[in-house]
């Protein structure tokens, strides 16, 4: 069956975030038809809220998983879906801290515009902590719509706002 391509970004701010982002790699990896190729390093960046940067949130590991995938990207996000709950993910307020986030970037350079689900993720290109480690999975890697992820990845890190650090 044709495989596709996917960047998957990971996210926590609240307990053990690194467990939660290991162990959800890992499941990840087990999903009936989808085969993790690569895990980037773990950083930590600011907690974003609708107000902005929020240095008083707990911050958050981040990392961006490569996985090839027969899944439709529907199906895929299901799956996704119940690793979160399967984390205790509970959703408040919008951009609320969180035990695990898993939002699908980029699917095979896929563009779709639907009511579940939007591809290319649509605020990905804004954010260091999703560009900076996929440019450190693949350089060579192209954001559809925004071009060269590494450039972004390195425009958006001037930014001091947008800090990551690297574990
Ligand atoms: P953001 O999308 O800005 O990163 P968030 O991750 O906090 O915010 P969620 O509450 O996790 O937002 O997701 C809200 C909805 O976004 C989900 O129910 C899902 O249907 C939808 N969604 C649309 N496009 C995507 C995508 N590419 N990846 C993951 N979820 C998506
Ligand atoms: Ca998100
Ligand atoms: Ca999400």
């Amino acid at each position: 069956m044709a495989k596709t391509r996917v960047v998957i970004a990971l996210g926590s701010n609240l307990g053990d975030r690194g467990e939660h982002i290991q162990s959800a790699a890992e499941q990840i990896g087990a999903i009936e038809g989808v085969k993790l190729v690569k895990l980037s390093g773990i950083m930590e960046s600011f907690a974003i809220t609708p107000a902005g940067v929020d240095e008083s949130k707990p911050k958050y590991l981040n990392a961006v998983a490569l996985v090839d995938t027969s899944l439709k990207a529907k199906e895929l996000l299901a799956a996704l879906q119940n690793i979160e709950n399967q984390h205790g993910r509970v959703r408040l307020e919008k951009w609320g801290s969180r035990t695990l986030d898993l939002d699908i970037i980029d699917f095979g350079g896929q563009i779709k515009a639907g009511k579940e689900l939007l591809l290319p993720h649509p605020r990905a290109y804004q954010r260091a902590f999703v560009m900076v480690p996929w440019a450190q999975l693949d350089p060579e890697a192209i954001l559809p719509g925004h071009g060269s992820v590494a450039e972004l990845a390195a425009d958006l890190a001037e930014d001091p706002k947008q800090k990551v650090w690297f574990l």
